[in-house]
């Protein structure tokens, strides 16, 4: 009996961050919340960093390793609302042509507000990489061997305006500075609707790719073109990969990639608790328009993983901060410990696992459909009141658009035919002696 009630209590809470609604916790011990007289816990301040003291913090480390972090800021806004977004580069020997021969991994932190564990875990991962702090049990040297080939890009707090209304006193805002939930504004499967959508949660926007924060996003994936994609999320302990908006994984090759490096890392890093299988899978509750569907769908990211680090199934509904974050010293340690490891478990095996594989470069063709819909939603966002007509339009410019390409194939055929024919008449005109 008691473990029924643990098991059902466990998965009501599992669906509190990916998927969810903070409502649910009411019920989840079987008992209505009886704490509404309390005010909620406040951010612990003792433990965790303020919005602005985080990115100064990580800037500040950026500054003193020039030779391995750079660091920029990426903007963009629309209709009188702007996001800033920090990007920090870990390279060896830094350069851009360097860049591209290398491995790439792509992580973002933060992506909902009251979520803050997750960019400490940025922090935390960035201190290692720059070595001013240590995993316990890491071998220095094969570490360095690893890194050098690598180049990753952090994004430490991808939903800023998010995470300062959470600290000005909204513990359980996860949407953006303007109410859209941004992994819910992405392009595959978007704005579809389940029976028991709550907009408060999962506002969409008005449109794929309205938030400013996602057009940054895309921005960088696509022309960072990571082989390595994870969004990072607390509110329970998994390892998601896609997909998020259908209830299946992958298959063949892809599947079996991802899956072993995800039970490599739950049994190393996570002592098999973790969840492991397709966001939409592992929970029977699907979501629509997620960041991880689209790196891995559109931006053919070929290891594309959404993890979600920690979650208090017991903490009362009203208890936003303790939900999705460690309360006190000792587990905020362990959660830091177990998964910045975790990242460098998967720095290690991932390039391994897809050295097997044709190169990325080779399946990497993006469509004329998907270069135009990126096209058309910059255009859309710098122009925002038309955008019906463009969504009509839209349609139209791709079919002249392969019209175009189409005929500039076949005239270029024609020309080349004609010159062949040329080429081989001449030589036997000049051929002839004088
Ligand atoms: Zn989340």
């Amino acid at each position: 009996m008691a473990h029924l009630f643990s098991l059902s209590s466990f998965l009501l809470s599992i669906t509190i961050c990916f998927f969810a609604r903070s409502q649910v916790l009411v019920f989840v011990n079987g008992q209505t919340d009886n704490l509404t007289q309390r005010s909620p816990i406040p951010i612990n301040y003792d433990l965790y960093h303020s919005s602005s003291s985080l990115l100064e913090e990580i800037k500040a480390l950026v500054h003193r390793h020039p030779d391995k972090l750079t660091m920029e800021t990426m903007q963009a806004g629309n209709k009188g609302y702007n996001a800033e977004l920090t990007v920090v580069t870990y390279c060896q020997g830094r350069g851009e042509s360097d860049e591209r021969s290398k491995f790439r991994i792509l992580l973002s932190f933060g992506q909902h507000g009251r979520e803050l564990i997750t960019s400490e875990l940025a922090l935390r991962i960035l201190s290692i990489l720059s070595e001013e702090q240590f995993l316990p049990s890491m071998d220095r040297a094969s570490l360095n061997s690893t890194l050098d080939k690598l180049v990753i890009k952090v994004v430490p707090m991808e939903n800023l305006n998010g995470r300062k209304l959470v600290e000005a006193g909204d513990l359980c805002e996860r949407r953006n500075g303007r109410g859209v939930d941004l992994n819910r504004n992405w392009s595959v499967d978007w704005g579809k609707k389940e029976k028991d959508y709550d907009p408060y949660e999962e506002n969409p926007g008005t449109a794929p790719f309205s938030e400013p924060e996602t057009q940054i996003m895309r921005k960088l994936a696509l022309s960072f073109d990571p082989h390595v994609w994870v969004n990072v999320h607390s509110g329970m302990e998994a390892l998601f990969m896609p997909y998020d908006h259908k209830n299946t994984t992958p298959d063949g090759l892809p599947l079996q990639r991802m899956k072993l490096l995800l039970e490599e890392v739950n049994h190393l890093h996570c002592q098999k608790r973790c969840m492991i299988g397709s966001g939409g899978g592992s929970v029977g509750y699907l979501a629509h328009g997620t960041a991880t569907d689209y790196m891995y769908d559109i931006a053919r990211v070929p290891m594309a993983f959404t993890f979600e680090i920690y979650g208090d199934g017991t903490a009362s509904s009203k208890d936003c901060f303790q939900m999705f974050n460690p309360t006190d010293l000792s587990h905020y340690n362990r959660v830091l410990n177990d998964w910045s490891a975790s990242f460098f478990t998967i720095f290690k095996l991932a390039p391994y696992q897809l050295g097997e594989l044709p190169s990325k470069a080779s399946d990497k063709w993006v469509s004329i459909d998907e270069y135009l819909d990126g096209y058309l939603m910059e255009r859309r966002n710098r122009y925002g009141k038309k955008m019906e007509v463009l969504e009509l339009g839209m349609q139209e410019i791709r079919t002249y658009f392969r019209l175009f390409l189409l005929s500039s194939v076949l005239l270029l055929f024609m020309f080349c035919s004609r010159i062949s024919k040329s080429k081989c008449t001449r030589p036997i005109v000049s051929a002839m002696p004088l």
